[in-house]
């Protein structure tokens, strides 16, 4: 029942209903919302194809689903995007879009074009609570976890502006990974049912190797993802060893490298595939972790994790406080590693003129914690150093 209203209110907007947002929700999940409505679990099929095959959002345009349940339907549900704010294409064919979500924040995601196949970076939440010293997306503090539908709504977006819905499009989404802004792993459910959706044969159909989860270690969580999912595994090391690391990545002070590398040899070993292995993904920075002696322990460190090694150049953003590697300390790097009998990768810079690289993403976040004032200070406080150098 509302409540009484006094007397001298006038009301003249009806109550906001809040529908459930079908986008976000699995295959399973829409057969239980089906089913408490009263309505077979099949209609959960028909549903995941028109939004996530054929693109489809309004429910009107549902033809095979009877007028009657439409009608039903749009009383409770909905099938809500977020919305797209900017669209912008770097000189290399890296996309990237800035994306409103509920409560005003922006969050990036990025697609990244090559000969065989087309990656689409995908973020988790707004900002993210790890602060990683060396990544922007750290600097901008946190605000919340986004939704499932706020999920793989990034890839609906890309997968629309591809045209992929409509046609074999040449450019379109053949990779998914989860290394936008956040760590999927502190947004444990929402990351896995998007997961999923893209999983599932009657919505995206991308196959378990080509849905890569990143972390930077949060171990409990990994192990739980053991336990429910298959998807390639990369993890976020960049260093070698526990002090360091501590730096770095402060999560390391929770669960340190030993826990970690324990936990992803676990989830690699757990694999039905057992051709498969973990990225190991190492940033690199002048004279912080690039030295022979950080490579050889890294080698050493690794050898009982069934793994490639992915090395990414540090790419610097406003105030950064590293030094992208020289070609020089690269090479060396990757040779020692090579040397050891690793299949050692490095990632090219992509989209660095319009700030969609890796750790560049930084979006437009509420700040819920003080991060991103303090780090403005600071800011402000290195500028004239950084206007006569
Ligand atoms: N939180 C997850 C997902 C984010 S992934 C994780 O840490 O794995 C973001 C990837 O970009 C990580 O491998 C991260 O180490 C890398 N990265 C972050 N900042 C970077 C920077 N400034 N330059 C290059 N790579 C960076």
């Amino acid at each position: 029942m509302p409540k009484a209203v006094e007397a001298t209110t006038v009301i003249d907007v009806e109550p906001q209903q809040v529908k459930t947002n079908l986008l976000g929700f699995s295959a399973s999940k829409l057969g239980d919302f089906f089913e408490e409505i009263g309505e077979k679990r099949f209609r959960a099929t028909q549903m995941i194809k028109w939004i996530h095959q054929m693109g489809e959002c309004d429910l009107d345009q549902m033809t095979n689903i009877s007028k009657d349940l439409r009608e039903r339907l749009k009383e409770v549900a909905e099938v809500k995007l977020p919305e797209v704010v900017s669209c912008q294409d770097s000189v290399d064919g890296t996309r990237k879009w800035l994306i409103r979500v509920d409560g005003g924040s922006c969050i990036e995601m990025v697609y990244i074009p090559e000969r065989e196949r087309g990656t689409l970076c995908v973020s988790s939440q707004i900002g993210c609570a790890l602060d990683c010293s060396f990544c922007a997306t750290g600097k901008q503090g946190f605000n919340r976890d986004l939704t499932s539908a706020e999920i793989i709504g990034q890839l609906w977006i890309a997968a629309d502006s591809f045209g992929q819905f409509k046609h074999k499009a040449p450019r379109r989404v053949t990779n998914v990974v989860m290394m936008g802004m956040g760590e999927p792993l502190m947004n444990f459910d929402n990351v896995v049912d998007a997961m999923n959706i893209m999983l599932e044969d009657n919505a995206y159909g991308l196959s378990k190797r080509r849905v890569t989860l990143s972390t930077a270690g949060v171990v409990p969580a990994l192990d739980k993802l053991a336990e429910v999912s298959d998807v390639s595994l990369a993890i976020s090391l960049h260093a070698p060893n526990d002090k360091l690391r501590n730096e770095l990545v402060p999560i390391n002070r929770k669960y340190n490298l030993k826990q970690f590398i324990e936990s992803a040899a676990n989830y690699i070993d757990k694999m039905p595939d057992n051709r498969r292995k973990a990225t190991v993904e190492y940033t690199l920075m002048d004279q912080v972790n690039d030295r022979s002696v950080h490579a050889r322990e890294l080698a050493v460190l690794l050898k009982d994790l069934p793994c490639k090694i992915n090395l990414i150049p540090f790419n610097p953003f406003p105030g950064s406080e590293y030094k992208r590697v020289t070609n020089t300390a690269l090479n060396r790097f990757r040779d020692i590693l090579a040397g050891e009998g690793y299949t050692v990768t490095v990632r090219t810079t992509r989209g660095d003129d319009i700030a969609a690289a890796c750790g560049q993403l930084a979006g437009e976040v509420n700040d819920k914690t003080r991060r991103q004032e303090r780090y403005k200070k600071r800011l402000e406080e290195v500028q004239p150093v950084r206007i006569i150098d």
